[in-house]
């Protein structure tokens, strides 16, 4: 079969109209936007991307960063001084090198070396952060946003996707979709947009929620709710968005029946991790 007929055969089926309207409360949008984007994007196992260890120091090195450079910088890292001891021990200037496809290798070195010096000294050098798990959520994130270089998207990102705990990494995206839609302020800080956010999700959402949530929301922001131009056509949060009404108007039957009921990974490509 031609690529552009299988393409066109792939397309899914219209959403069916949202069950909110453009004037529902922040948290009936923000469940709203839970529930379609679940069954557009699909339920995810809260499953960790990478070990704890390297999504703490992951998230330094990918500050203002591209992906790619992120891992080519975790990758030399790891050659160069062989283990977290190595890398503690460095002298900072090869480290600096060793990292130097990220944004600021100059202040994340010194950084990565202060936070493997706090990581020794609460594990006994073991490096292992799985008594993470059993410490109560607050305690948890104050351990990790005093040292430094580590906010409360680093912080959340580890003890939701490594540890389960009931918290909610807000990033750019996940805060643009958001202010967008209507559930969010648009004075909101993303900083302070974690609390504001988790105290309208949770309860009911759990620890899996909640990272369904945050997954399918950057997802979004990255995929769909672009920064300049967003494709509104492609989104199934159009029948109660804010931008969306403010815009174009109220979305009408015809433009609901033909959005797309889920993402189409063969015509518009895989999603990243
Ligand atoms: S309708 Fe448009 S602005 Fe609103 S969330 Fe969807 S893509 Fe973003």
């Amino acid at each position: 079969m031609p690529g552009n007929l299988r393409r066109r055969a792939t397309v899914q089926p219209a959403m069916p109209v949202p069950a909110v309207s453009y004037a529902a409360s922040p948290a009936e949008k923000a469940f709203a936007d839970h529930e379609i984007l679940d069954r557009f994007y699909g339920h995810l196992p809260p499953v960790a991307r990478r070990t704890p260890m390297r999504e703490l120091i992951s998230t330094v090195l990918s500050h203002r960063t591209t992906h790619a450079d992120e891992e080519l910088a975790y990758d030399r890292m790891l050659e160069a001084f062989g283990d977290w001891p190595g890398v503690l021990g460095a002298p900072v200037d090869d480290l600096i090198y060793a990292i130097r496809t990220t944004r600021w290798p100059a202040t994340q070195a010194p950084r990565i070396q202060e936070i493997l010096r706090r990581v020794r000294a609460e594990t006994n050098g073991s490096f292992d952060l799985d008594f993470l798990a059993s410490w109560p959520t607050e305690r948890a994130m104050t351990w990790l946003t005093d040292m430094p270089g580590i906010g409360l998207k680093t912080a959340s990102l580890l003890l939701l996707f490594s540890y389960h705990h009931p918290v909610l990494p807000v990033d750019a995206h996940v805060h643009r979709v958001a202010q967008r839609v209507g559930f969010l302020g648009p004075k909101v800080s993303v900083e302070k947009a974690h609390a504001v956010l988790l105290a309208l999700l949770r309860p009911p959402l759990d620890a899996e929620g909640l990272f369904n949530f945050h997954k399918h929301n950057y997802w979004h922001g990255q995929q769909i709710c672009f920064f300049l131009h967003p494709n509104c056509p492609r989104c199934p949060l159009k029948g109660f968005c804010q931008y969306y009404q403010e815009h174009f108007g109220e979305a009408t039957p015809e433009a609901l029946a033909a959005t797309p009921a889920a993402w189409d990974a063969a015509a518009w490509g895989k999603l990243p991790h």
